[in-house]
């Protein structure tokens, strides 16, 4: 296997594809918003189905769960399709990854979602944290294109789905803490204490999380705010959460004030940096 297709060259993307294409493959992309973002060693195609007739394994990175069923079904419908497997790595949730799968696999194409987590920068370092789950057989067909995208894989199931669990929840951890910091850190702004203070003790102390070794000295100290993920895509991995754990019954406690604060976010400042949860927070 040596030509794949990549699919969504956005913030994710778009450093997912030049992965690929920094690891040897041959790959043809392909954005509805156009060509700005394909890496140079990439070819940028026309359309899904010009997608769908040269490569037989093809990755997505769309925004949500309506986007990849769209395209799935795309592939499906694609006249000269030699597509064989389609790896998913937008987080989507369970469900939709099931419908995915159903719908892929209604035509003999093999499924593996594949969610990440670490940011474009992670992405780019090749840190980034892929689970993922397919049967042995797909795992096995796709590893060189796995092995492609980061060298942090996680293999947490044998099937489409659980790896969706997985991934709502690490966002619905990562989310509360930088909500939880956000408001911490406000209370000792007020109280007197420096920022850069407080993140020193934090991370010496039983308050360090992912938000303050890394989202507040990277992104709110700086005033940068640059981390490449937005607050509306946040805004809806919390909704899936809670969709998500209502739809099986597992416990709430903390989920619904978290995706409220997240969904109130996002429709004050749609589209955003999702660290400018902080400057949201200061204000309220
Ligand atoms: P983004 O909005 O930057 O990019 C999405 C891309 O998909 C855009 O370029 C858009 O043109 C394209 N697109 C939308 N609909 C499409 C369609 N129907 N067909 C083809 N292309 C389509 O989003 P992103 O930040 O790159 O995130 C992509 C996915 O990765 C999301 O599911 C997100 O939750 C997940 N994710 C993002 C990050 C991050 O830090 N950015 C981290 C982990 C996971």
């Amino acid at each position: 296997m040596t030509t794949i297709a990549f699919i969504g060259l956005g913030n994710m993307g778009s450093a997912l594809c030049a992965n690929l294409a920094g690891a040897g493959l041959d790959v043809w992309c392909f954005d509805p918003a156009g060509s700005a973002r394909a890496p140079a060693s990439a070819r940028f195609v026309e359309s899904v189905a010009e997608v769908a007739s040269s490569a037989e394994v093809v990755v997505l990175s769309l925004p949500d769960g309506a986007a990849s069923t769209s395209v799935a079904a795309e592939i499906c419908e694609a006249e000269g399709s030699v597509v064989t497997h389609v790896i998913d790595t937008s987080t989507i949730g369970p469900q939709a990854a099931l419908e995915v799968e159903r719908l892929l696999g209604g035509v003999g194409i093999a499924f593996i979602d594949a969610p990440v987590s670490g940011g474009p920068a992670g992405a780019r370092a090749r840190t980034l944290a892929v689970m993922y789950g397919g049967s042995d057989a797909a795992c096995e067909r796709t590893a060189v294109v796995m092995a492609g995208l980061s060298d942090q894989l996680h293999r947490v199931a044998e099937r489409p789905g659980p790896a969706q669990a997985m991934k709502l929840a690490n966002n619905f951890l990562s989310a509360t803490a930088l909500a939880a910091t956000s408001e911490a850190i406000a209370f000792g702004l007020a109280s007197g204490l420096e920022m850069g203070t407080m993140l020193e003790v934090l991370n010496a102390a039983s308050g360090r999380s992912s938000a303050t070794s890394d989202k507040f000295p990277t992104h709110v100290l700086t005033g940068r705010y640059a981390s490449g993920f937005s607050n509306s895509l946040m805004a809806k991995d919390l909704r899936l959460y809670l969709s998500s754990v209502r739809a099986i019954e597992a416990p709430e406690a903390l989920g619904p004030t978290s995706a409220s604060l997240w969904e109130a976010f996002s429709e004050s400042e749609p589209g955003v940096d999702f660290t400018r949860i902080f400057p949201y927070v200061e204000g309220l």
